[in-house]
């Protein structure tokens, strides 16, 4: 604890870390040093693990980097804390994020940007920047985020190390901040895929608090590691090579996987995804609309921020919403609202709702056939911070290759795939079978 507590002070200019808790992680320490010695420690013991600011940690503040939950300190845990907890991590700190994880660049944040820790003027990704820097600039050991359409994924491929996104219904959303309900998901950013796996393990399964928590038996995905190394069927999506804004660098790295792949005896094929184009605006129509409405219970009243020049009812909602979000959210919640108004719902979101359908079917139909599919996780690499946070639409672009098992509720991880010529980390996207996060943390591991 005093290591990394340390490590974060003399990285403060990252701005990964909103609040540590030291104090409490130190007595915390004492406790599972305690358990190690007489031998009934946890899984986790001595993880010291830092949690997105949108995952609720009782008694202590919870703000998902927004301004309108300023002051709020979360009244219970979410179900991963606590399984976390009972096998003896020991959380460290709130880490920054965009502002209710909307983002992909963590510039949203009410908290200000998360710097990269390869190159300062680079933005972190994200939603989950902090929590992917925290662990490339080694300020905790692991961490727990969030991922909507690949708000885990993304930060970790921009940062060099492994994320995680769970089966949809995997994990349990309870205690998490609602930002998307159908698509959000908790999973680890670490260093390695065996840390994932033993975290995953750990988190995932049936909680009587989140009635869309899946009861399909949790295996034990650390011993996964290392066991299977059978040769493999992959796809690899051909229309991925020819997307628009693909860099030149993050193509030839996913070519050279392909090569090492084919090299190592696996069967690596190109498969067409006649749907790619259709993906961003098929997420951002149905998370739109979902925050639209999980976003309405910021209403200046139940948590929170209040305006101080509210004067009635009314005027509370208004201005503590008007004052209390920033422009992305506000941009989504009034694209939400759009989609879902009585003139537009069948142009929009029930034809998105059928894409989605179309998109999931497609995916399935893939992984009948193969075992993962493979995608870079990202067009580009870490952008500069400022570059992109203008533009939403091209910011949204940089979602192109996650959002599908998103929208698919598919597992999927990125994991580092070397440095561009400019030092900047590159990531693979491994996409695998519905609730087969074993196979996938396995093949993860032979090609990390
Ligand atoms: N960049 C995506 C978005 O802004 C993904 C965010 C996330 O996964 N939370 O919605």
């Amino acid at each position: 604890v005093s290591y990394y507590t340390a490590r974060i002070v003399n990285h403060t200019h990252l701005n990964a870390f909103l609040e540590t808790f030291e104090a409490e992680a130190l007595a915390r320490a004492e406790e599972v040093q305690e358990k190690i010695n007489n031998g009934t420690a946890g899984k986790l013991a001595g993880m010291i693990i830092g949690l997105k600011d949108n995952i609720s940690f009782k008694g202590h503040k919870m703000s998902a980097s927004s301004k309108i939950l300023e002051g709020y300190e979360a009244v219970y845990s979410a179900t991963v804390v606590n399984r976390i907890l009972a096998e003896d991590a020991i959380i460290i700190g709130r880490l920054n994020c965009d502002e209710f994880a909307m983002g992909a660049s963590n510039e949203t944040s009410y908290f200000g940007p998360v710097k990269n820790f390869a190159d300062e003027t680079k933005v972190s990704g994200g939603s989950s920047g902090g929590s992917a820097v925290a662990v490339q600039a080694d300020l905790c050991f692991a961490s727990l985020a969030s991922d909507t359409g690949g708000s885990i994924r993304q930060p970790a491929a921009f940062c060099g190390v492994v994320g995680l996104k769970p089966t949809y219904s995997r994990v349990s959303r309870y205690g998490v901040v609602a930002y998307a309900s159908s698509f959000d998901q908790v999973g680890p950013i670490t260093k390695s895929v065996e840390d994932a796996a033993l975290i995953l393990e750990v988190i995932a399964g049936n909680d009587c608090h989140d009635a869309t928590s899946s009861n399909v038996d949790v295996p034990a995905y650390s011993q996964f590691i290392g066991k299977d190394v059978s040769k493999k069927k992959i796809a690899f999506i051909e229309e991925t090579l020819h997307s628009d804004g693909l860099d030149p660098e993050i193509k030839q790295n996913v070519m050279q996987q392909i090569e090492k792949l084919k090299a190592e005896g696996h069967t690596v094929e190109p498969v067409s995804f006649e749907f790619l184009d259709y993906v961003v605006a098929t997420y951002y129509i149905l998370t739109t609309a979902e925050a639209s409405s999980n976003l309405a219970r910021y209403d200046g009243v139940h948590y929170g921020y209040r305006s101080p020049a509210s004067t009635d009812l009314m005027s509370t909602y208004k201005k503590s919403r008007s004052e209390g979000f920033g422009d992305e959210v506000k941009r989504r919640i009034m694209l939400g609202t759009f989609v879902l108004s009585a003139g537009y719902y069948d142009a929009y979101y029930s034809k998105a709702q059928k894409a989605r359908r179309l998109i999931k079917d497609k995916m399935d139909s893939i992984l009948e056939d193969y075992d993962f599919i493979i995608t870079p996780t990202t067009p580009t690499p870490a952008f500069n911070i400022g570059e992109e946070i203008t533009d939403p639409i091209v910011m949204y672009l940089a979602d192109i290759f996650t959002v599908g098992a998103s929208l698919a509720g598919l597992p999927a991880i990125s994991i580092p795939s070397g440095n561009n010529k400019a030092g900047l980390p590159l990531g693979i996207q491994i996409i695998g079978q519905r609730f087969k996060e074993g196979n996938l943390l396995a093949f993860s591991k032979c090609i990390e």
